[in-house]
């Protein structure tokens, strides 16, 4: 009788033992995107979310001619861009933080040494501030997420907007698609 009383007790045991581990991992907390990584995972479109970076954190990451540009307004020689010719369908993201500014789709050839388009992929990509310096009144373009600066606007661009963004190569990365 001790020996039947022990044994279901053991039993008893036994199978909560069991439950338990079953119900710990059912309880396991699910893998779930990191919330810095879930603000950045689209490039496609702002999300209302900055990037902010310390000059030395960019200067870490970019190019020393990109740093230039993108960090320091800085204007890269006419002609010098590797993609002011370029003519594969695809994106033009910024360089510093990726978030996609410009379609092949709206590129054109402006003569003028830098890559050229008529629009931006969406509006809300893209800042535009008065730069007064060198003389004249220009509008800088700047990258919404991260405030790098990418070129400037143009009122004397081709239909249908009438608009020629003049950008840096180098401020820009190139993501091909077929
Ligand atoms: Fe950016």
């Amino acid at each position: 009788m001790r020996t039947r009383v022990l044994a279901v007790i053991v039993a008893t045991i036994s199978l909560a033992a069991v439950i338990g581990v079953i119900g710990q991992r059912a309880a396991k907390p699910k893998t779930t995107v990191s919330a810095s990584a879930a603000r950045f995972a689209s490039d496609e479109v702002f999300s209302g979310e900055k990037i902010v970076k310390s000059e030395q954190a960019w200067k870490r990451i970019l190019t020393p001619e990109a740093f230039y540009v993108l960090r320091k307004k800085g204007t890269e020689r006419a002609f010098t861009g590797r993609l002011t010719d370029n003519k594969k369908h695809g994106v033009y993201a910024c360089g510093a933080c990726g978030l996609h500014l410009f379609s092949s789709e709206n590129k054109f050839d402006s003569g003028t040494g830098w890559p050229s388009f008529y629009q931006v992929i969406h509006k809300e990509n893209v800042e535009e501030e008065v730069d007064n310096s060198l003389g004249e009144t220009r509008t800088e373009v700047l990258c919404k997420r991260c405030g790098s600066h990418l070129g400037h606007v143009f009122d004397d661009g081709p239909e249908p907007t009438g608009l020629r963004y003049c950008i840096n190569s180098v401020a820009l990365k190139f993501i091909l698609k077929n």
